[in-house]
């Protein structure tokens, strides 16, 4: 049977055709006036979506080259961290500091709940001489949020830098990095930004940028201070992903037009339908304060959740994603960050429930479909 490619992963995410049709104009010279005038205003766009009067820096790689960015610019050999292993991306910070020779003190926690603030002030208190502490706003792992407000309201008091991971949350949970008193945000292109992957980004904050100047952790391609001094002058240190910041332009317009409280708003809205599906059909969510970015479901036990992610990509053409180490067939992941709307979540709630009735699970097909549509319907 014909089936059409839908695409409902954490990253990368759907992409709009007008930004596709963007990223396929001939190429043109990075420095060159024309896409300098591009440069400037996509950077000066991106502090909107950052909610900060900062300078983004922008660099040509996945997201996790602007965490190890934030790694080797802000830190020097033997400094105290502390990151939170939540997941599999607050075990990443753990894993980079300590690829740099940084002391990380790891917060574990179970993967699915969110850190408790008074864990981070302890471990500042533990150690005062701590440089950076280092968070993930949305999880993508588990779908997990964390409350970096009320963190940033802890590391203020201290030397440390506040450095948030909000690759797959900027745009889709709120985040305010100036009123909240974040130091770093960094992101990448591939999730709620609707670009496809290879654009990387780092917000930078006066604390951060005072801390930059006491590092001594090599650095020369994510050099932010290459990339500082370059923005200055219109342009980057290397050849940027030239497409894709043309398509950037193009995405931040979307976003911009639309507004960052109404952009919250309506993936709350979708996070909530979706989630209000999952639990109608009898499943039940994943993380315990979950992000509006994805939703995961808790499969039942032992249930192989591989056979409904297969199902689901192979069959119906619905592309999920699965669960990650020991998560790995115990969780399914949708994502409903970026390009989304209302409709896209009945299509992967009515796929996802077919799935798992076909699987011989007692599920109540076309009840969270109906859940979902009486959420948007405003009942
Ligand atoms: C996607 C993602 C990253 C970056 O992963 P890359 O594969 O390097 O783009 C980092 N953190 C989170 C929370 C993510 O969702």
């Amino acid at each position: 049977m014909m089936r059409k490619q839908r695409l409902f992963t954490p990253g990368p995410t759907s992409v709009p055709p007008e930004v596709l049709l963007a990223m396929a104009a001939p190429m043109t010279h990075h420095r060159q006036a024309a896409f300098e005038e591009v440069f400037v205003r996509v950077s000066e766009k991106l502090k909107s979506v950052f909610q900060t009067s900062s300078p983004v820096v922008i660099l040509s790689g996945s997201g996790t080259a602007a965490m190890e960015a934030a790694v080797v610019n802000l830190l020097s050999a033997g400094d105290k961290a502390i990151s939170v292993n939540g997941g599999k991306f607050g075990e990443r910070w753990g894993l980079i500091g300590k690829a740099h020779g940084v002391e990380m003190n790891v917060i574990d926690i179970e993967w699915g709940t969110a850190v408790a603030p008074a864990r981070i002030e302890e471990g500042l208190k533990h150690n005062p001489d701590t440089k950076a502490v280092f968070t993930t706003l949305n999880e993508t792992s588990t779908t997990g949020l964390t409350d970096v407000k009320a963190i940033a309201e802890i590391t203020a008091n201290t030397d440390a830098v506040l450095v948030v991971d909000a690759v797959s949350a900027v745009c889709a949970d709120e985040l305010r990095m100036d009123d909240w008193g974040i130091d770093v945000v960094v992101a990448g292109s591939q999730k709620a930004l609707m670009l496809p992957p290879g654009l990387a980004f780092a917000a930078l904050g006066p604390k951060a940028r005072a801390a930059m100047a006491h590092s001594t952790l090599p650095k020369f391609y994510l050099s932010f201070e290459k990339a500082l001094s370059n923005l200055e002058k219109k342009t980057t240190p290397f050849t940027p992903a030239v497409s894709s910041v043309i398509g950037l332009d193009r995405s931040l317009d979307m976003i911009l037009d639309e507004g960052m409280e109404p952009l919250w708003a309506r993936h709350r809205k979708l996070a909530e339908a979706t989630r209000a599906g999952v639990v109608a059909m009898g499943m039940a969510l994943f993380a315990q304060s979950p992000s509006n970015a994805a939703t995961a479901i808790k499969l039942p036990e032992g249930f192989d959740g591989g056979v409904l992610h297969k199902k689901l990509r192979d069959e119906y053409k619905v592309t999920c994603a699965g669960g990650q180490e020991h998560l790995k067939g115990r969780i399914e992941r949708i994502a409903h960050m970026g390009y989304y709307d209302q409709f896209d979540m009945l299509v992967v709630l009515g796929a996802v429930e077919l799935a798992l009735k076909e699987l011989g699970v007692n599920v109540r097909v076309g009840e969270g479909v109906a859940a979902a549509q009486r959420y948007f319907a405003g009942e």
